[in-house]
């Protein structure tokens, strides 16, 4: 199969759709892979890895969609991305289709078919690709409160993991789980004495068999965070109700229980946030105080580690990657209801209900 790998053209995205280790898997298949020039110098993968994988470089988009039987990216085509879409293509990325109706009319317009990332699912029941983000947003949300939690950053001016004789900072997970855990792992790892809230009483015993005691769980309910809120330094927002905005487990009256210079990270901020008070920011401005409370709400905190969620994220897509291009996308399918599941668009159709349902379209 022709497999072509753009260059991300969104603002501020530095991640690549394959990494050259991705590409020599499919090279080595018999694949043909042709990659824009330049496509992860950002993040240190030169033109000369990928060409050692035995990727073609191309100069220009428009040559490199022009001939491909398959697009894989990251982040949703932009306009002058889906303008050069065509009948008969296959696009594999990440789309969020529901709030974008620009994107979903010109998708459609494209004739392409189109597989979402985000849609695809596991056997678990959960979202195999988008779980490498919520890794990395879960990890990094700890390192970036740490951070915050500084005085020169507006913070109470407490390390997280205290020193010999003195406490170690108080951390609240709300949500325990991608981005939970992964906060959890980091900021036990940090020496921090974290408390993490969830409402899935499976999901509490679970982490409760893998962490023990070190973990403490209580379950998530106003008055359990109301209680912990006046010794909290930090407090991750992790929770996620599918298909729902985040509830608002935090509100601003509450900010007056927690100690001044304490830091909110919202990881939730994608869903709407699930602090009240909590706004998007972006990694140029990425925290605001608010009654004395820092808030730091980044929306793609991926992003910002652009190369280590670069290979995550391909780690996650090969194989789904390799599906299509050795089978065709119809046999791919076919055989895997969970890649099945990730299929939006197809000739000029909204196939993927909810997304229909977002945009008054039948399906
Ligand atoms: P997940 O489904 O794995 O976990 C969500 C958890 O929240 C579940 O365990 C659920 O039981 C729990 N929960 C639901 N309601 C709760 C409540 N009232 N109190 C406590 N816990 C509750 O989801 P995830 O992958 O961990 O993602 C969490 C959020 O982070 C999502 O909104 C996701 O989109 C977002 N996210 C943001 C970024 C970013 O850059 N800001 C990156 C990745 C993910």
């Amino acid at each position: 199969m022709d497999i072509a790998v753009p260059k991300e053209i969104k603002n501020h995205e530095y991640r690549v759709g394959m990494t050259p280790g991705g590409v020599k898997e499919l090279t080595a298949a018999g694949h043909r892979v042709r990659v824009q020039q330049g496509a992860g110098a950002a993040i240190g993968l030169t033109d000369e890895q990928y060409a050692a994988a035995g990727a073609e470089l191309v100069a220009e988009a428009a040559e490199l969609f022009e001939r491909a039987e398959m697009i894989v990216k990251v982040k949703e085509p932009q306009a002058e991305e889906y303008r050069l879409l065509k009948p008969g293509q296959l696009l594999f990325t990440y789309l969020h289709l529901a709030p974008d109706l620009p994107q979903t009319e010109g998708l459609l317009a494209s004739g392409c078919t189109a597989i979402a990332y985000e849609t695809v699912t596991d056997a678990q029941g959960g979202l195999p690709l988008l779980a490498p983000m919520s890794e990395v947003a879960g990890r990094m949300a700890v390192q970036a409160g740490a951070h915050c939690l500084e005085k020169a950053q507006g913070g109470r001016g407490v390390l997280l993991g205290g020193v010999p004789g003195v406490a170690p900072a108080r951390v609240l997970i709300l949500g325990g789980g991608v981005v939970g855990i992964n906060a959890a792992r980091m900021a036990l790892g940090m020496g921090a004495d974290v408390t993490l809230f969830d409402k899935s009483l499976p999901r509490l015993k679970e982490l409760d068999a893998l962490y023990g005691p070190a973990l403490k769980s209580l379950y998530s309910t106003r008055d359990a965070i109301e209680a912990e809120l006046p010794r909290a330094d930090l407090v991750i927002g992790a929770v996620l109700v599918p298909g729902a905005s985040a509830p608002r487990l935090v509100t601003r009256d509450m900010l007056a229980l927690l100690p001044a210079g304490a830091v909110l990270v919202d990881v939730a901020i994608d869903q709407g946030g699930c602090f009240e008070t909590s706004r998007a920011t972006t990694h140029q401005q990425p925290t605001f105080e608010v009654d004395g409370i820092i808030h730091y709400c980044v929306a793609n905190m991926p992003g910002a580690v652009a190369r280590t969620s670069t290979f995550a994220l391909t780690n996650a897509t090969l194989p789904f990657v390799q599906a299509l291009a050795n089978k065709g996308w119809r046999r791919a399918l076919q055989e895997d209801e969970h890649l099945a599941a990730g299929l939006n668009v197809h000739r000029g159709e909204v196939v993927y209900p909810a997304v229909a349902e977002a945009h008054g379209l039948d399906c």
